[in-house]
């Protein structure tokens, strides 16, 4: 049986950066990753910002393009510009990006297995046995901590009987080739019940001809959605060439509790994704900072209890649980409003007041200062909120900037 300090499940931008920085300080650390190649398949539509490149310890050059600005499709189809000062996110090649932060772990000597999906986990005295199928047989490695990088159906968040996250969002996408002259920098994004229930739909250039068409919802199935686009936006979308598709699970709202007796989970397996985008790599990476500083404290005490570990639940709360806890509310507040509700908020963007909001605090790592300042600026949108307990909430905590100057 392989022994190990610790070994992470997942080979994806958590569990890579987890492992590195552990790895780092002389600990002997393994990934098992279930898929065969790192970065395959691609489930993610790779838009971030500039600070999560540099949290990844990755040079913007790898991305595709960035963009500069969005147009936000109304549902009865009005279109705000928005954006269009500077650069504001970066599209990324997701497989590049996974194998880049391999790349880091390999170079500080962790140990990569590839086709390798841990079954089982048990306890023995002193350590962690995982079971793990690789190659139609079957191998043991013991550990004295397992991190949980295995996204949103962790089999290491079942083992440390951790509750469950607020939401899973289901993500579709396809990568297109379009006939239609779009802005080569700019995302546009539809709102509405045909293309995208209680979510949004995105389509993000790459370059020449080609996009990358996403939508995240509960509901509507792909056919229909896409059918709805081509239907309702035939200046857009008519000739649409399908390359590839993808589609994956992203679970929104933290799991309120990501560490137990040996063991800790992060990225998506602890729900850290923002639940107003789905986007979910700058908070993994900001929370496996928090992860691997908690496990390098536990591996020089060798204290793996429960408490010890916890304080990584504190840790990265204390830096971006607001935050997402604030994405939270506002998606619940969001998913209650109508189209007609939407339609009306959304026109608040024809003010060039609004707009140059929008356009200094829009941060798509930091959503909820925006809304503030939007609530601060706009209170009569309040009223599409009206007995919407989320945004209450929201507001309430934010009671000192919003509702203060909403009343001034
Ligand atoms: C369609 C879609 C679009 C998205 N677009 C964006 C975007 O534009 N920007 C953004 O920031 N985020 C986006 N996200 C979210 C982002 O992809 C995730 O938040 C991010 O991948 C989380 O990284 P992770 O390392 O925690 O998990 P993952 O990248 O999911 O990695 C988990 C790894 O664990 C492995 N694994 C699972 N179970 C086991 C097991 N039992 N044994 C061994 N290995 C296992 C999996 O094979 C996988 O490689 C999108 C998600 C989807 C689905």
């Amino acid at each position: 049986m392989e022994q190990y300090d610790v070994v992470v499940v997942g080979g994806g931008p958590s569990g890579a950066a987890v492992a590195r920085d552990i790895a780092a300080a002389g600990y002997r650390v393994a990934i098992l990753e279930r898929d065969r190649d790192i970065g395959q398949p691609v489930q993610c539509s790779g838009l971030v910002t500039e600070r999560t490149l540099a949290a990844a310890g990755i040079s913007p050059e790898i991305a595709h393009n960035q963009l500069v600005g969005a147009a936000i499709h109304s549902p009865s189809g009005a279109r705000y510009d928005i954006g269009g000062d500077r650069v504001h996110a970066y599209v990324l090649d997701r497989t590049r990006f996974d194998l880049s932060m391999m790349i880091q772990a390999l170079e500080l000597d962790v140990d990569v297995h590839a086709n390798a999906r841990v079954v089982d986990i048990d306890r023995e005295r002193d350590s962690l046995r995982l079971t793990v199928e690789s190659h139609r047989s079957i191998h043991e490695f013991s550990t004295r901590l397992v991190v949980g990088a295995d996204g949103p159906r962790s089999i290491v968040a079942q083992f440390l009987e951790l509750p469950p996250p607020v939401e899973v969002l289901r993500a579709r996408g396809a990568d297109v080739r379009l006939p239609a002259r779009l802005a080569p920098d700019q995302v546009l994004i539809f709102t509405g019940e045909r293309y995208a229930a209680g979510f949004f739909a995105w389509l993000i250039p790459l370059g020449r001809d080609r996009y990358r068409l996403g939508w995240g919802t509960s509901r509507a199935g792909s056919a229909q959605t896409l059918r709805n686009l081509t239907d309702d936006y035939p200046d857009i979308f008519s000739g649409m060439q399908i390359l590839s598709q993808t589609g994956g699970l992203i679970p929104l709202g933290p799991r309120p509790v990501t560490s137990g007796e040996r063991g800790m989970v992060v990225g998506d397996a602890a729900g850290q994704a923002k639940a107003t985008s789905g986007g979910g790599l700058f908070t993994a990476l900001t929370c496996a900072r928090y992860c691997a500083r908690t496990a390098l404290d536990a591996l020089s005490s060798d204290d793996f209890s429960a408490e010890k570990l916890s304080s990584y639940d504190r840790d990265w709360r204390a830096d971006i649980g607001v935050e997402l806890e604030h994405a939270t509310a506002l998606r619940s507040a969001y998913r209650e409003l109508t189209d007609a509700d939407l339609d009306l908020g959304l026109r608040m963007l024809r003010f060039r007041g609004m707009r140059a909001i929008v356009n200094r605090y829009g941060d798509i790592d930091y959503p909820s200062v925006l809304a503030a300042r939007a609530l601060r600026a706009a209170p009569s949108l309040l009223r599409l909120a009206h007995g919407r307990g989320n945004l209450r909430a929201f507001i309430s905590d934010n009671a000192q900037s919003v509702v203060s100057a909403s009343s001034d």
